[in-house]
């Protein structure tokens, strides 16, 4: 091919993937403050730091949740599911009616709708996880119930 004639053409590609389309966005680091949880919601120690909100397209918000040691959720559903990505530290969850399970920096749990559960730091060790949850047409994600005893997080 000539190389008048390629260049040419690659430009009219490069035109046909951008027309009309928004310009990418790029949130930096460290620009979004982080939040403490609420103790209507939550044990112990917790930072949430905002990550990405649900848009139209992706309709799953993300956030970065640390644990202090022995802090936890209180039980909850997701309307739509939710994946966890265990980024650091070691933590524990449980879903009703079964036994707690640990997870580790690299663990990625799959909650599917409706599956009541909890999720947070082991006894002795901070916890991080990205959380993605996906979000209802009414912008929920989230359905609080009961705090998780003492009794329920040492798995008695
Ligand atoms: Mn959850």
């Amino acid at each position: 091919m000539q190389p008048f004639l390629k260049s040419a053409l690659c430009a009219a590609a490069l035109h046909a993937s951008t027309a009309g389309a928004a310009p990418q966005e790029i949130t930096p680091a460290g620009s979004q403050p982080a939040t403490t949880g609420s103790a209507e919601y939550f044990t112990g120690q917790v930072q949430v730091e905002p990550v990405w909100p649900a848009n139209g397209e992706i309709n799953a918000s993300g956030g970065r949740v640390t644990f202090s040691p022995g802090a936890r959720s209180a039980w909850h559903t997701h309307p739509r599911g939710q994946r966890l990505l265990v980024t650091a530290g070691v933590g524990l969850t449980q879903e009703w009616g079964r036994p707690v399970q640990e997870i580790r920096a690299g663990d990625v749990v799959w909650c599917p709708p409706g599956v009541k559960h909890w999720h947070g730091a082991s006894a002795h060790s901070a916890m991080t996880h990205l959380a993605v949850t996906g979000t209802t047409a009414q912008g929920q994600n989230v359905q609080w119930l009961e705090k998780v005893t003492d009794a329920q997080y040492q798995g008695k």
